[in-house]
């Protein structure tokens, strides 16, 4: 077939929901588009496999920031998936939707209808919730939400060192308050990984109307007196073009931006700088790209419980899993963490989130340091260094730019050094008392402003959440409107963290999914 009544470009955390959605409806005929391969790895569906996936360079984009003057000109590691599920079937599982002043600030920034009251009954319709229903969660819906089947002792402590300096605990980041140490809930059922592609792609493959198209690389869009017809893709090294008069871009923060600008709608100064005709000239695209920036705090551990495992233990671990589906295989790594306000929050939102991850985690993992250790993640959640995605070259296979532009505004800054404090007063609590050995970054010399920043500008990394860069609004500058219509043409829209004016105040997973949930309702599902 090559005509649809519906095209999805990507098969990510979005585009699962919406394939699922979409082909419900068994007289429309729905094609779902993804440049990777099938999500047949175990270390996918394996939680703890997550760290095996980190340099697996065919499921993953492997993309790279452009120099970070902020950050000693370091070009920064941006893992995306590149597979069935998308960043689904990498990401860390943690379930956070952020704060309720997050999607209220969302309208304020032209996105009608978007406000905390707008947005909860969808995230509550996609959960399976395992504690229950109540007022804030849902069960039935096809996202899994779990508690974790294994737990390191060590978290446990990390929770008691929180409590033991102050901070609540909290049983529950997406109930009556964010605030507070607490241990994630994740997206995780009976102890395997429920990415999008699992928990709505699956179940809808069996449908006539549904089709998935894996290794096809969608390269530009086919657009005919403003209404989109087509997507042009390669798949196999051949060009094809495939047709529908509904066309959704699903392909996240990085790559739906890279296709619209390809095909000719984004800013026609930059567009037209490259030789590429322009379709529609729409300044707003690729731009406003913001993320969480982290720093990791890193201390050697003096007992040898962590998951700094040598290989034999692993291969234990792989075994134990098969066979039970628990134990530390079943673990998403970051078991516990915490939402803290620090002195530069304002009106008591939380504005830094902590990971607690009872394992040595430098370079994303890529470092393996010898011993054991642990690390606690810090990122400053509602950062105001904007940047822009912009194409590097028109061929649809070469990267495209991406310039965060971290700490462009020195408030970044100052949020991670007073979180850096913060993580610091905890871990020298007592509770860490019998476990701890020489912290190793920012290590025992930076203290003062200055020592801290330098060791930001040497470390810091992104902890994965891009957003923002085909922003949703009724100004000049917005790519979609409220209904996630790609303003000025004709049956395009864009479902995915782009669409999202500002970063929700946590992971982005739980968002991204309830955004799919409300698009398919738009989209008529
Ligand atoms: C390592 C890592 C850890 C994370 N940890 C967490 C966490 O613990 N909790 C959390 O909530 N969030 C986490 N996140 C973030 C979260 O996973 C993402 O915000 C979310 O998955 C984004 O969804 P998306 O639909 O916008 O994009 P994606 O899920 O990235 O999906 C985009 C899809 O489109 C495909 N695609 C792109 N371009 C094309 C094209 N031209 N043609 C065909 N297909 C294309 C891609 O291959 C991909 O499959 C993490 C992310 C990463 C990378």
């Amino acid at each position: 077939m090559t005509r649809f009544d519906h095209i999805i470009v990507g098969a990510g955390s979005a585009g699962c929901v919406l394939a699922n959605r979409l082909s419900a409806d068994p007289a429309r005929r729905v094609l779902l588009i993804e440049a990777g391969p099938r999500d047949s790895s175990p270390f996918i569906h394996m939680p703890a496999g997550l760290a095996q996936l980190v340099n697996n360079r065919r499921l993953n984009w492997n993309y790279s920031t452009e120099p970070q003057a902020n950050l000693e000109g370091r070009r920064l590691w941006w893992p995306r998936g590149r597979v069935l599920g998308g960043s689904s079937s990498l990401n860390a599982m943690c379930y956070v939707r952020g704060q309720r002043e997050d999607y209220d600030g969302w309208v304020a920034e032209g996105a009608t209808g978007w406000d905390w009251d707008e947005v909860l009954p969808w995230f509550r319709h996609a959960e399976d919730q395992v504690r229950g229903e109540d007022a804030w969660h849902g069960t039935g819906g096809p996202l899994s939400v779990s508690d974790l089947k294994h737990r390191n002792p060590l978290s446990q402590v990390f929770l008691d060192a929180a409590k033991a300096v102050g901070h609540p605990l909290n049983p529950d980041f997406n109930g009556v308050t964010q605030q507070g140490a607490g241990w994630y809930q994740v997206t995780q059922r009976d102890g395997r990984r429920a990415s999008t592609a699992v928990a709505y792609l699956r179940p809808a493959r069996g449908r006539p109307n549904l089709a998935v198209m894996t290794c096809a690389l969608a390269t530009r869009l086919v657009v005919d007196h403003g209404q989109v017809t087509g997507v042009e893709i390669l798949q196999g090294g051949r060009p094809r073009v495939v047709e529908a008069p509904a066309v959704t871009l699903a392909g996240g923060a990085i790559n739906s931006p890279q296709l619209l600008l390809l095909s000719g709608i984004g800013p026609a100064a930059e567009l037209e700088a490259l030789g590429i005709k322009v379709v529609l000239d729409l300044p707003g695209v690729g731009t406003n790209l913001h993320d969480h920036v982290d720093y990791c705090v890193l201390v050697k551990c003096t007992q040898p419980l962590t998951y700094d495992f040598g290989k034999l233990e692993e291969l234990r671990v792989g075994l134990r899993y098969l066979f039970t589906r628990d134990g530390p295989g079943s673990s998403n790594i970051a078991e516990a963490g915490a939402f803290l306000c620090t002195a530069a929050a304002k009106g008591g939102r939380p504005d830094v989130q902590l990971h607690f991850v009872p394992a040595q985690l430098d370079d994303h993992g890529r470092n393996r340091l010898p011993g054991h250790g642990y690390t606690v993640h810090v990122c400053g959640l509602q950062p105001k260094s904007r940047g822009r995605i912009t194409l590097a070259s028109t061929d649809p296979t070469a990267a495209p730019r991406i310039q965060p532009n971290y700490l462009a505004d020195p408030i970044d800054a100052t949020v991670l050094i007073n979180g850096i404090r913060m993580v610091r007063e905890i871990l020298a609590a007592k509770p860490f008392d019998p476990y701890r050995g020489a912290e190793v970054f920012p290590g025992p010399d930076a203290h003062s402003p200055g020592a801290l920043l330098a060791a930001i500008r040497a470390k810091a990394e992104t902890v994965y959440h891009p957003v923002g860069t085909c922003r949703m609004g009724r100004d000049m500058d917005a790519v979609v409107d409220p209904r996630l219509r790609v303003h000025g043409i004709e049956g395009l829209s864009v479902v995915d963290a782009s669409v999202m004016p500002v970063i929700p105040s946590g992971n982005t997973n739980a968002p991204t999914i309830m955004i799919a949930e409300r698009a398919a309702e738009f989209l008529g599902a």
